[in-house]
């Protein structure tokens, strides 16, 4: 069988002809840290698959309550009937979520929980009387998956230009004030904060306050490279958001479920939003889900009665879904069993950074950033080739037995928070070897 191995791209399209020219590295199996591959090789999953598999692969708490399930009811409606596990794993959703988020409408990805959060926000005001609140505002190099609503919020040009304007009345925040590239980042995390965060203050007076429904915005942007904001950012935001009315989204696709050191990173920066996206660690990503949590206040706004239901129509065949929410309530007990929600921002949260901070002075290396489970290597990019460097990384470290995710020049890691230090210490070595062997 031809192994292709010029993958350039990490969107596969799904041809029956395996050879075509992005056809990706074939994983066959998965157990607690690693993966394996057709050509019988164990790989250490430096990413969590795609930032999703926070309690390790293979957990046969979850296996088991999904096989069981499946066994039992295969699917029931979303509307009009219903399922205990359904409000079961809200319930229990709801335990963990910041305080007054006690509302949670079931999709089935990231991309569907942002546009239901961007359709929540607009009911919201429109149910008040203030339908002229229409314009959304993302954020420079934002990722908010790949629908209409969160492409056009998205801050990644280049995703969203081959599609027009998408949806009218968007506008992007700044990332950084600063002119190179991650300054959001790698400026001065210690302030600087509510002065960037003073840029929606500027939108506001451009745009007129009034007509503005929501922000959204990653915590930490994650698939864009790790971007961790400033100290007072996201305070800042919220006060602004709070002084003109306007509803204030967390995407937390990435960020939920212990990645940051506590369940959401709302907790971590003691900001809550009106509005949170959720999916992928949900659960654990051995189903499709997403869940969006809602504040009461905001829910009762909206929700006031069969007429608004109506209009607010909003739901998927396979919101709720049976197979998911058992896989979800067996994904929360797991992490509650291990302590991973927390796991974190303990000492093996400290030990990854230790070893993160250990390849500093390697070549090429330009900024190191980490937060709780997350961390990125940002790679001086060659003048007309960027990305060259860090996708050469990606390579070797494949050929190394380890996963790896590259975005732009910068080196992304998320491992399962089941992590251990030999695990690190194994990250560490292969990535120190890479990085001084790439041109
Ligand atoms: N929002 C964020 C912050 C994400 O990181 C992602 C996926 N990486 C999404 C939304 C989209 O999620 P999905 O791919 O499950 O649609």
């Amino acid at each position: 069988r031809t192994r292709p191995n010029d993958l350039s791209s990490f969107w596969m399209p799904f041809t029956a002809n395996r050879q075509f020219k992005q056809a990706p590295r074939m994983l066959v199996a998965a157990k607690d840290m690693h993966y394996f591959t057709d050509d019988g090789r164990k790989v250490l999953d430096g990413t969590s698959g795609l930032w999703c598999v926070n309690a390790g692969h293979g957990r046969p708490k979850i296996t088991e309550a999904i096989q069981r399930q499946a066994a039992e009811m295969d699917y029931a409606p979303p509307f009009q009937m219903g399922h205990p596990l359904a409000f079961e794993l809200a319930n229990r959703l709801v335990d963990i979520a910041p305080q007054g988020m006690d509302h949670v409408f079931f999709t089935n990805s990231g991309s569907e929980s942002v546009e239901t959060a961007l359709k929540i926000a607009l009911a919201y005001h429109r149910v008040r009387g203030e339908g002229s609140r229409v314009r959304l505002i993302g954020r420079e190099r934002g990722y908010h998956g790949v629908n209409f609503g969160g492409t056009a919020v998205g801050g990644i040009v280049a995703n969203r230009k081959m599609f027009g304007t998408l949806v009218a009345g968007v506008d992007h925040l700044p990332h950084t004030h600063l002119p190179h590239l991650n300054a959001f980042s790698r400026g001065e995390p210690e302030h600087g904060g509510e002065d960037l965060a003073n840029a929606l203050e500027r939108l506001a007076a451009l745009h007129d306050a009034s007509t503005i429904a929501a922000v959204i915005v990653e915590p930490v942007a994650g698939s864009t490279g790790v971007l961790i904001p400033p100290k007072g950012y996201l305070k800042r935001l919220r006060e602004i958001c709070d002084k003109h009315g306007i509803l204030l989204i967390f995407d937390e696709v990435i960020t939920g479920y212990g990645r940051l050191g506590a369940p959401f990173a709302a907790e971590v920066f003691g900001v809550t939003p009106d509005i949170m996206t959720t999916a992928k660690g949900v659960t654990n990503g051995a189903v499709p889900m997403g869940a969006v949590f809602v504040k009461k206040e905001i829910y009762d706004a909206f929700m006031t009665g069969p007429e608004h239901m109506i209009e607010f129509f909003h739901g998927y065949t396979y919101s709720a879904h049976p197979l998911a929410c058992a896989a979800g309530i067996a994904t929360l007990e797991t992490y509650r069993e291990e302590g991973l929600l927390t796991r974190a921002s303990g000492e093996i949260g400290q030990y990854w950074a230790d070893m993160l901070h250990s390849l500093r002075d390697l070549p090429h290396v330009i900024d190191i950033r980490n937060i709780g489970l997350v961390g990125a290597i940002e790679l001086e990019p060659i003048e007309g080739q960027p990305t060259k460097r860090a996708f050469s990384a990606f390579l070797k470290a494949f050929e190394n037995n380890l996963t790896i995710r590259t975005t732009g020049d910068i080196i992304a890691m998320s491992p399962p928070l089941i992590i251990e230090k030999e695990h690190i210490d194994q990250i560490g070595d292969t990535l120190r070897s890479i990085l001084k062997s790439i041109d």
